[in-house]
This record gives structure tokens, C-alpha cells and sequence, in this order.
């Protein structure tokens, strides 16, 4: 039955962490995968999450199946944290807001209701974006997503992206990333939102925002959130996907959300019920013990705070590893294409050096340096141990 399936390309990130993981040096570096690491390399529990997951066992929360929705104390928060509590109270009679398996969980929940409701209504993804964000479209909707341009010379190419997303068609769905573009790190500027709005409203199109680095961007939960909040204040009806991987760092706990910003209410509570019965049928309910997690640091004011000042830590820590970057950089005699200032004006947890494939490869099979053939590397790989040397061997693979 099976012996015609022939094996699916791998995963590149993942592929990439398999050659890390076999690679016998003690000083190798892995910059590809996209979670945070301490300043010793190693991976980081949350001390805020280690309290909430204290309380959590101390007081047995249960664990029977969670409603279709969700966890309600979870996703109450998690909308007042997106939209912040001003503009969650006066939007939540309008607003669906349903717990789901992570980021990809909530894409592709959300793909799927509109492939059943808006079966013609075209896609339209960054380019480059999140490698995910092809595929769920591809599975969900059964059609290539469209690309607009975004990637130009060490900077968001905003004219060009204008010009493309005027050519979509009315009710065509654009994925914007509201903060920490991944993977360019560079994000549309603060003053040119206002500009992609005019477009997205005279072309009737629906944003769409998948926020998955909140807090992690700039250390400050509502800047990073700011265009989300500008879009529904200006009466859009967007859809947002909310997780809680990156800032909690829950990565395997798959705590997020999917929310959908409706006109009206009586709107909001069809659409709620036909997001229910989507869920229902691809996965039933979600786990509750990242939801438990979440709610817990996000309603118990001092874990709250706590984990306000680690994630402005985590965020400070990537900054800070992006200066001694362009300083390694320059220190080594090292010059990128166009310079190096784009290092400390992209956002967030990567980098896209400028490195060529060549270069990358040459870092992969002789200095034991692992980063998308892209360019891109994960900010988070690197610390005060080990920025030098990166910055020692990217002049030798430029000069090779
Ligand atoms: N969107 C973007 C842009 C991402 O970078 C990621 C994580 N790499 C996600 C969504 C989803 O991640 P998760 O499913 O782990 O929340």
C-alpha cells in the first residue's frame, strides 16, 4: 500500500540541527534554530514560568479535556495582551478569541476557515517569510499563496510591496508580520504603516497578523503590538495569530491564539461558532498545561512583572549581541555588502547577514558554524564567548 511514497524533502531548519548535532567539535556554533539562548549558549526556562509551574502543581489544576475554545482565563489574557486592556474592552463583544496549538496551530486553523468560507480569496505572504507560512497555505487553502516583495537593498523594500499589494484583488488576505520580520529582521517602518493601511483599505483587503516575537522585539510588549492595535483602531477586521513560544519561551507547550476581530457581534458569534467546529474536527480542544502556564504568569500580578523583566532581558541580550557583532565584525576587518549598520537596525531574534551560500558553506564545513544557506542566523546563538570567533571565521570565508 505505501510503496509508491516517495520521501519528503526535509525540513531545512531541522536538517541543519541534524549536521550541528553530529558535528564532533566542542566549539561548533548553531546559529539556525530560532530559540533563545542565555549567555552561556544554554536554553532558558523562564524563572517566571518555573513559579506559575509551581503553583500550577501545588494546586492540581485538573486535567480534564478544556472546552473547543480553549482555557477562558488564558485567552481573556491573551487578548488583553495583543490589543492591550483599553482597546480589549471596548472590541471583545466584537472579537473571537480561541486557544490554539502554538502559532502554526492558530495559521492553520484560521487558513482552514477561510478556505471554507473564502474559497476564492487569494493569499498573499512576504517574500521571503517564515518557510511555514507557504506551507500551511499550500495544505489549507490547495493553492500557492502569492508573494509580495519585501526584501530590498538592506532595508524593506516599502514601494515595491505598495505596488503589489495594490495589484491583490478585493478581499485578498495579507500576512504582515508586525514586529521582528522573520527572516530579514528588518521591519516595515514605524511611519510607513500608516501608508500600507491606505492601501489595505482602498483595496478591501484583510490583514492578517501573525505575532509570534511580542515583547522580544523591542523589550516592550506594547510597541511591539502597536500595529495590530493601529489596524483595528482604524476599523479593520483582522485576523491575529498570537504565540507565546518565543516570549514565554514555551516552545513545545504550543501555547497560543487565534483571534479574529470582527465588525459586529452577532458576526463575531457565527464566526466563533464555525471556528469551534473547525477546531472540533481537526483537533478537538488544546492542551491545557502551557494555557495553564501562561494564564498564571499573565493574571498573577508579580509573576506578571517578573516576566516583564525577563523578556526585556532576553530582548536587551539580542540587542546587545548585535552591537558586538558589527564590533567583532569590524574588529576582524569584516565589511558585508553595503556595510554592516544593518545588523543594529534589524529587530528581533535574526540576522540576514548578507552572506552568500558560498560563504555559508564554507562557515558550515570548515569552521563548524551552522546558519541558513539564506544568510539568516538566529541572534540568539551567539554570546560574549563565542561572537569573536564567528566574526574571525566569517572574514575567513569571505576571503576563501
Ligand atoms: N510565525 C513566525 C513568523 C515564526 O517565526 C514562528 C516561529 N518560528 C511562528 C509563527 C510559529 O511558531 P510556534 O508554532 O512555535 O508558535
Amino acid at each position: 500500500m505505501f510503496s509508491n511514497i516517495s520521501v519528503a524533502p526535509p525540513d531545512k531548519i531541522l536538517k541543519l540541527n541534524g549536521f550541528f548535532k553530529a558535528d564532533p567539535n566542542p566549539d561548533k556554533i548553531n546559529l539556525g534554530v530560532g530559540a533563545y539562548r542565555d549567555a552561556n549558549g544554554k536554553n532558558y526556562l523562564l524563572p517566571s514560568v518555573r513559579r506559575a509551574e509551581q503553583m500550577i502543581y501545588d494546586q492540581q489544576f485538573p486535567k480534564e479535556y478544556l472546552p473547543i475554545d480553549g482555557y477562558a482565563p488564558f485567552n481573556e489574557a491573551a487578548a488583553r495582551l495583543i490589543f492591550g486592556k483599553e482597546l480589549h474592552n471596548e472590541i471583545k463583544e466584537r472579537t473571537v478569541t480561541v486557544q490554539e496549538l502554538s502559532g502554526t496551530g492558530s495559521l492553520r486553523v484560521a487558513f482552514e476557515f477561510i478556505h471554507t468560507f473564502f474559497p476564492d480569496a487569494e493569499v498573499y505572504i512576504p517574500s521571503p517569510t517564515w518557510a511555514n507560512h507557504a506551507a500551511i497555505v499550500k495544505k489549507t487553502t490547495l493553492r500557492a499563496a502569492r508573494t509580495y516583495r519585501y526584501l530590498g537593498n538592506r532595508a524593506v523594500d516599502t514601494e515595491g510591496m505598495l505596488e503589489d499589494l495594490r495589484a491583490a484583488p478585493a478581499g485578498s488576505i495579507i500576512l504582515l508580520h508586525p514586529c521582528a520580520h522573520n527572516p530579514t529582521g528588518y521591519d516595515i517602518p514605524d511611519d510607513q504603516w500608516g501608508r500600507v493601511f491606505d492601501v489595505l483599505e482602498q483595496g478591501k483587503l484583510i490583514p492578517y497578523f501573525d505575532s509570534a516575537y511580542q515583547g522580544y522585539a523591542s523589550g516592550d510588549l506594547d510597541r511591539d503590538a502597536h500595529v495590530i492595535r493601529d489596524a483595528v483602531k482604524r476599523g479593520f477586521e483582522v485576523f491575529v495569530s498570537q504565540s507565546f513560544a518565543k516570549n514565554m519561551g514555551l516552545y513545545a507547550e504550543r501555547a497560543g491564539a487565534l483571534h479574529i476581530v470582527c465588525g459586529v457581534p452577532q458576526v463575531a458569534e457565527a464566526v466563533r461558532t464555525q471556528i469551534k467546529s473547525t477546531i472540533r474536527a481537526m483537533h478537538s480542544s488544546s492542551p491545557c498545561h502551557g494555557a495553564y502556564l501562561a494564564a498564571t504568569v499573565l493574571n498573577t500580578p508579580e509573576l506578571r512583572a517578573q516576566w516583564e523583566v525577563e523578556l526585556k532581558a532576553m530582548a536587551a541580550r539580542i540587542q546587545e549581541m548585535r552591537q558586538a557583532l558589527v564590533d567583532a565584525l569590524e574588529k576582524h576587518g569584516v565589511v558585508l555588502p553595503g556595510g554592516n549598520d544593518h545588523i543594529t537596525r534589524q529587530v528581533g531574534m535574526f540576522s540576514f547577514t548578507g552572506l552568500t551560500p558560498d560563504q555559508v558553506l564554507y562557515l558550515r564545513d570548515n569552521c563548524s558554524i551552522y546558519m541558513l544557506e539564506n544568510g539568516r542566523i538566529s541572534m540568539a546563538g551567539l554570546n560574549p564567548s563565542n561572537v569573536d570567533r564567528f566574526a574571525g571565521f566569517v572574514a575567513e570565508a569571505i576571503k576563501a
